[in-house]
């Protein structure tokens, strides 16, 4: 079985875990998106929040290189760690992968990239996570 990381933010579209999409929030009062949940408009605090899918493509904005990660990072250290910026306006954290450090710029284009990771205390189930990739 393949269950998403957090099914507010990422929406798995078919049953392997290979395809998926972001998910946000958006105020149909100012315009305004954010990335996962939320209860209130951030800009105006309209309470009148619609749930919407987001880009699957973005723009690197910023990114660190990672060397101490946080208790529990499954994956190899060091790694890099990307702020990508969506065309719907959202921000979005997350992994960025197949790509050298010497190769990293911001501004280039990324692609949402999921990958499956061994879920804790459950041999048989996987978490699906999003993470970035050069585009
Ligand atoms: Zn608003």
């Amino acid at each position: 079985m393949v269950v998403s990381v957090d099914d507010r933010c990422l929406r798995l579209t078919d049953d392997s875990g290979e395809r998926g999409v972001l998910l946000g929030m958006r105020c149909p009062h100012c315009g305004v998106c954010v990335f996962g949940p939320a209860t209130f408009c951030q800009s105006c605090t309209s309470p009148d929040l619609e749930e919407i899918e987001l880009s699957s493509e973005g723009t690197l904005y910023s990114y660190t290189i990672v060397r101490v990660p946080p208790p529990g990072w499954p994956g190899p250290v060091p790694y890099v760690l990307g702020e990508v910026e969506l065309s719907e306006g959202p921000h979005v954290l997350a992994e960025v992968v197949d790509c050298a450090h010497d190769d990293l710029k911001v501004g280039m284009a990324v692609s949402l990239a999921l990958r499956t990771v061994a879920m804790d205390g459950a041999e048989d189930s996987e978490r699906v996570v999003y993470k970035w990739r050069p585009a």
